[in-house]
């Protein structure tokens, strides 16, 4: 029951760069991929075509059986999350209106929507009471991060692409977050792709592993039991 599938996609940039080659991959409803190689490689590029932020020069995608060009850009937003590594919160906005932007513009009303809001922050790890209210500068970075999270779960996408979500937060937090963030996953039951350099990472977090290899190659598609027995 594939959520995610690529057959054959590949990228080469107007300026002739390879960044992606012949790549197949599944993601099962419900599953947490990491994708992991080092710079370069293709991982981000990958996660764009999903989302259409970049069309592929070959093969397809599909998203819940539905080849995505076939679906209005715009639509095909709606229902994937986009979390990445410098999150954009709006500087002079609350953090509850932060969150409430993506319910208010699917034409909720703002008692709802700050309710939901404030629900998403606390699912988050954010107490409401304490973070509503704040501005974005008065967050810790590993904050910051949880309401990124917080505002791409608000539209209650079934699936969510994230790129570096942890990257720019220290290490001891970032354990944290991944650990929390995987238990949430399953939880609520996301099908999630997550980009990642870290090799601890990927395998930390994921159901399965990709992993990309110089030119755009997908190396290696296992579990990380898988990853972990081999030499
Ligand atoms: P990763 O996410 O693994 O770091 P990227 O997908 O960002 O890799 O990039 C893959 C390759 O494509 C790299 O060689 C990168 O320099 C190149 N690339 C990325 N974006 C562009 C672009 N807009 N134009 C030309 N080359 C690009
Ligand atoms: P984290 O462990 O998430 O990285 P920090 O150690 O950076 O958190 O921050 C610890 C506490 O200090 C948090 O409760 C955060 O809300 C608060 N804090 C951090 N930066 C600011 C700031 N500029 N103004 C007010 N409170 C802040």
């Amino acid at each position: 029951d594939s959520m995610i599938r690529l057959e054959g996609v590949g990228k080469t940039y107007p300026d002739g760069t390879v960044a992606v080659h012949e790549l197949d991959l599944d993601v099962a409803r419900g599953e947490m991929v990491c994708l992991v190689g080092p710079s370069g490689c293709g991982k981000s590029t990958t996660l764009k075509m999903i989302n259409r932020l970049i069309e592929p020069t070959t093969g397809r995608i599909w998203l819940d059986g539905q080849d995505v060009t076939d679906v209005d850009p715009v639509e095909l937003r709606r229902g994937i999350g986009y979390v990445i590594q410098q999150i954009g919160l709006f500087p002079h906005q609350r953090i509850e209106q932060n969150v409430m932007t993506v319910p208010l513009l699917y034409g909720e009303s703002k008692a709802t929507a700050r309710e939901r809001a404030h629900e998403l922050l606390a699912t988050v790890g954010l107490d409401p009471e304490q973070y509503a209210r704040r501005y974005p500068h008065e967050l810790s970075g590993g904050q910051r991060q949880r309401v990124g999270v917080a505002r791409a779960l608000a539209a209650n996408p079934p699936v969510l692409l994230m790129d570096e979500p942890f990257g720019a937060v220290d290490p001891v937090v970032r354990g944290r977050l991944q650990d929390e963030f995987r238990r949430l996953q399953a939880e609520l039951g996301k099908t999630v792709v997550l980009v990642t350099h870290d090799i601890d990472e990927a395998i930390r977090m994921g159901d399965r592993v990709a992993v990309f290899a110089a030119g755009g190659r997908l190396a290696q598609y296992a579990t990380p039991g898988e990853l972990l027995a081999r030499p």
